[in-house]
């Protein structure tokens, strides 16, 4: 536990989230920290910035994100959101992509360093993070002899620091780490009839936890059949059938009339997988492509242009 972090001002990111997806929390206060470097950790720094620009959004009506984007500069003047990792940026845990997604949010992103203590105000409220630069080793951070040390301000600390299993009542599955192994099968081992999956044997990703779940379900009827389990393949990949899933989730597909059509991205016949990244960043310009200005060298060559 780092000194300080008691605070009342000093909170938890899923708590945080929580709040935010159940729509009790409308605005950050100006100077917010947050502690972590994994994909939670960037939810919460965008959230956070995303809240701040809708508290600072034009009559106090909640801008929309896209309105936040374009308007980027003047509204996000709002919370200033520092995202910190014991992690050097190049290992930090968060995929690419996440940071990517934070950054072009202005969260300022430190990395290598560990905080010290939270320094609080006369009123006990935490008024900044002292901290110092650190290496990993074996997954912990260690101090640097020597190394820079610094104090970051702030009006709230957001912890986003893992996630470990709430296993009350469950104290018999608890491995001693608050999660479940599982084995092979997703049986719990030493505990016949009990399987498990997702998260609480260990935080991933949710397709993890629908895979785990699948297999845990083939084994749990192979165990009611009171049948001996057949060796599951090396490559243990789960294949769907897309149309068939659509049904499933009251997402049923209409007939194309077979005509040529412009744009389908809200046609019922049409399955679409596209990311629309202008929800969330002004991509400039000069990185868009507008066509072919000029044909290229080797097309020229060819075609004699
Ligand atoms: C902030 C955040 C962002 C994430 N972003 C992504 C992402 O972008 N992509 C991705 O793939 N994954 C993401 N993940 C991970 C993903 O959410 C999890 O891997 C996935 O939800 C795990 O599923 P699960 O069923 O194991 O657990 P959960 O989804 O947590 O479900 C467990 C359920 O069990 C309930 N429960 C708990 N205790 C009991 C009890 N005693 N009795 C009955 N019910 C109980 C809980 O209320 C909960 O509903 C993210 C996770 C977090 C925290």
């Amino acid at each position: 536990p780092i000194p300080g972090a008691d605070a009342p001002n000093c909170i938890d990111g899923i708590e945080f989230l929580h709040a935010f997806s159940a729509g009790r929390l409308s605005s950050v206060p100006k100077r917010v920290i947050v502690i972590g470097g994994g994909d939670t950790s960037i939810d919460v720094t965008t959230v956070a910035r995303k809240l701040s620009g809708q508290a600072g959004g034009a009559a106090g009506k909640p801008a929309t994100y896209t309105a936040d984007m374009v308007t980027a500069q003047a509204v996000f003047g709002g919370a200033q959101v520092t995202l910190t990792t014991i992690f050097p940026l190049a290992n930090i845990q968060a995929s690419p992509r996440e940071v990517a997604d934070a950054r072009s949010l202005n969260v300022d992103i430190h990395g290598g360093v560990m905080p010290l203590e939270i320094l609080r105000d006369e009123k006990g409220h935490a008024r900044g993070v002292r901290y110092g630069a650190c290496r990993i080793e074996k997954n912990l951070p260690v101090r640097i002899e020597g190394g820079r040390e610094f104090e970051l301000e702030c009006d709230l600390v957001i912890f986003a620091v893992g996630q470990k299993g709430n296993l009350t009542g469950l104290e018999a599955l608890n491995n001693g780490r608050d999660a479940i192994s599982a084995g092979g099968l997703f049986e719990v081992p030493g505990h016949p009839g009990h399987f498990v999956g997702g998260d609480i044997v260990t935080p991933h990703l949710l397709t993890t936890a629908i895979g785990h779940g699948w297999i845990a379900a083939e084994a749990i009827d192979v165990y009611l059949a009171g049948a001996v389990p057949a060796k599951r393949p090396k490559v243990d990949k789960h294949q769907f059938e897309l149309i068939q899933a659509l049904r499933h989730a009251g997402l049923e597909l209409t007939d194309y009339s077979h005509e040529a059509v412009r744009g389908t991205y809200q046609a019922g016949f049409a399955v679409h997988n596209f990311d629309n990244r202008a929800e969330r960043e002004i991509i400039k310009s000069s990185e868009q492509f507008l066509g072919i200005s000029r044909p290229s060298r080797a097309w020229s060559a060819r075609s004699g242009v």
